[in-house]
């Protein structure tokens, strides 16, 4: 029975002859379509063999439309445009900070061409890689020098490896962190060559701690910002001043790794307890690490300020060849950290601060806009309120730390949450919400503004299928 249907299974040459696959050879490419269509047979063949019950085979015409929009969906990048309604500012998963428009620029002059990136314009002669940034990470951190490589946990990696292979890094209990994924403190320590000397307990660790356990071997003491989580209560880390002052009878480096990479204060949009680079530099570490893509806003990177001649130790090290980053990330980090230098106006051309920034009032005003036009999808949507809520920043920052925001939450018509949530991630732009009981709540405290229009659509276009 099976041979039977494959014998009457149409040829590639065959079905490229029919009229969408001829459409989709000239608007795709020929190669494209032509080996979309042996592996589609092939998969049709693979099902007829191991089918426990007779299959039909469809008619020609019947299966070069299904086949042209099988490949159509194989075109599609697994990596699309997103609009992020979840709420979460940093979310990983959607590739954390937004770009500004002076970044997007800043890239679009340098990506298409060549670029000075390691050039210097008046002599002509080779210059450092560093140099498109160092001058403006110097001003915004007050660091002797910078560094920039492909991530907080590369700069980590290599700074520990530059600084300390082989040696003692002293490194209290309660910081030793995990961070999403596969970013587990002690595994980057012992992939750096450096041995993790754990000092005090997960609670309390005191400043003697760290001063008993210095000794000939010690290599340098690492402190961490416990990003994602809090330890409170019965519980003690010494300062950060503190720290340097027990280093410096040995003269041993104090790292600082303050994680997301906040250039100003972010008390003033209710975020307290956010370590601040210039001021970590000030109190006197002397290596400061954290990301691009997080508080900074930038694109994703991780920077390493601090004293010129560590910094030039760090550089020569062999994998900040592996870690470097290329000219379209010096330009986004160039023209993002540009904008720090007047505060005012980072807070307004910088997305990540711009949406921490909006009052509630307007994502209110935002929303009672928006809700009756997507209630107007009734095929879909049996309700549109408009509900006050809060969220969190994400990408590994502590949840104690609740920003206000407001939501649209939409209560699904003749499907259930799940249903409603699925379809708005699979369409285009995928839409991403949160499920609250059974409610799902677009969240506008992390869309653009400019992505209202988007988001509207996306809910009214559901209705028009369904409906
Ligand atoms: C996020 C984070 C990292 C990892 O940074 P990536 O840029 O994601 O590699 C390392 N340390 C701390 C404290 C962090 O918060």
């Amino acid at each position: 029975m099976a041979s039977n249907v494959l014998r009457n299974l149409p040829s590639v040459n065959d079905l490229l002859e029919t009229a969408p696959l001829r459409r989709l050879r000239e608007n795709l490419s020929h190669n494209v379509v032509v080996g979309g269509v042996r592996t589609f047979l092939e998969n049709v063949r693979r099902d007829v063999q191991d089918a426990t019950s007779e299959m039909r085979m469809p008619e020609v015409g019947d299966l070069a439309e299904r086949i042209a929009q099988w490949i159509i969906r194989q075109e599609e990048s697994p990596l699309r445009p997103a609009v992020n309604a979840t709420g979460i500012l940093l979310h990983t998963g959607l590739g954390r900070a937004p770009l500004a428009t002076e970044a997007l620029d800043a890239i679009a002059a340098v990506a298409g061409g060549y670029a000075t990136v390691e050039l210097d314009v008046t002599t002509g002669a080779r210059s450092h890689r560093r140099q498109a940034v160092e001058k403006l990470l110097q001003q915004l951190t007050g660091a002797e020098a910078a560094l920039v490589v492909n991530n907080n946990a590369g700069a980590t990696l290599l700074t520990l490896a530059a600084l300390a292979a082989g040696k003692e890094v002293i490194v209290s209990r309660g910081q030793l962190i995990e961070i999403g994924g596969s970013y587990r403190l002690p595994e980057v320590m012992s992939a750096s060559g450096a041995r993790l000397r754990e000092v005090g307990t997960t609670n309390k660790t005191r400043i003697s701690d760290y001063a008993s356990a210095i000794n000939d071997s010690t290599g340098a003491i690492l402190r961490v910002h416990t990003s994602n989580y809090i330890i409170a209560g019965f519980a003690e880390q010494p300062t950060l001043a503190e720290i340097v002052e027990a280093a410096r009878p040995s003269q041993l480096p104090v790292i600082d790794d303050i994680g997301s990479g906040a250039l100003i204060d972010f008390a003033q949009f209710g975020l307290t307890d956010e370590p601040i680079a210039s001021e970590s530099i000030r109190t006197g570490a002397d290596v400061v690490l954290f990301s691009g893509d997080k508080l900074l806003g930038g694109p994703q990177c991780g920077i390493i300020v601090g004293r010129a001649a560590l910094i030039n130790k760090i550089e020569k090290h062999p994998l900040t060849r592996a870690l470097r980053v290329d000219k379209v990330t010096l330009a986004a980090l160039a023209a993002t950290l540009r904008l720090y230098r007047d505060p005012e106006k980072a807070k307004v051309a910088i997305p990540l601060l711009s949406l921490l920034s909006t009052p509630a009032e307007n994502l209110r005003n935002r929303a009672e806009r928006l809700a009756p036009q997507m209630a107007a999808a009734s095929a879909v949507v049996s309700h549109a309120e408009v509900v006050a809520d809060h969220t969190y920043l994400g990408g590994g920052s502590v949840p104690t730390q609740q920003i206000p925001t407001v939501c649209i939450a939409l209560t699904p018509a003749g499907r259930s949450v799940d249903d409603l949530a699925t379809s708005l991630r699979a369409g285009r732009p995928c839409v991403l919400g949160r499920i609250q009981k059974d409610r799902l709540l677009l969240d506008l405290r992390s869309v653009l503004p400019s992505q209202d229009r988007m988001l509207v659509e996306a809910v009214q276009r559901l209705g028009e299928k369904a409906g």
